[in-house]
């Protein structure tokens, strides 16, 4: 999943970027609402978290300008303690949830996975199909019950898979989703990730859809 991260403070900002990808996201941050509010038009996310105060542009203004031109991903706002009237004000914006600070990261990690389902119009923790289970809280991956060793990036690419099940998802796709700015992408990485994928899971588990991508058809 790839989150947009908004914040100015660098050891609020370093501290979600690096906890969020160690618990399986790809998080791209920016630390001023100029570049922040740009960058929601040339990516692919899931959820964005948002500081309220920001230089540059504020927060509030970012949404506020977002939901006027129709973008609908999932927004966490990220508010002083206490703050009841920039919280207030956030979901009049269009804010779907919010965090006062201080927060601890499981915190942030479960209200994104609560928004990136919500959003995706699916209730289930759990992501199902052909005998392979994943929790999106507990990063597990289980198949016909026995636990499964992924690493992070085999296990954004299931998720993605497993949520789109019955869709073809481009490479390009799945790249955009499982890779962040200004990490060093191999050209085959995404045939890799399937490859080991397989190699775990079993060959009949990822269809290649010749000339366009890949699928997880539930059998
Ligand atoms: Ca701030």
């Amino acid at each position: 999943m790839r989150v947009l991260l908004i914040e100015d403070d660098s050891l609020i900002g370093d501290g979600l970027k690096t906890g969020l990808e160690k618990l399986g996201f790809s998080v791209d941050w920016f630390e001023n609402g100029i570049d922040g509010k740009e960058a929601l038009f040339q990516m692919p996310y899931d959820a964005v978290v948002l500081d309220l105060g920001l230089p540059g542009i504020d927060g509030m203004s970012i949404l506020k300008d977002w939901r006027g031109q129709g973008r609908n991903e999932p927004v966490l706002i990220l508010t002083a303690r206490g703050d009841v009237d920039h919280r207030i004000a956030g979901l009049n914006e269009g804010a779907d949830d919010y965090l006062p600070k201080p927060f601890s990261l499981l915190e942030v990690q479960a209200r994104l996975n609560a928004l990136i389902r919500r959003n995706n119009g699916k209730p289930a923790p759990e992501l199902k199909a052909n005998g392979v289970s994943f929790n999106p809280q507990t990063r597990e991956v289980f198949f016909n019950g026995e636990k499964v060793i992924l690493s992070p990036k085999e296990i954004t690419v299931l998720e993605l898979l497993l949520m789109n099940k019955n869709r073809v998802l481009s490479r390009e796709t799945i790249e955009n989703k499982i890779y962040t700015w200004g990490e060093e992408v191999q050209s085959n990485a995404v045939e890799v990730h399937i490859h080991h994928l397989r190699k775990k899971l079993g060959k009949e588990m990822i269809k290649t859809i010749s000339k366009i991508g890949y699928m997880l058809e539930e059998k």
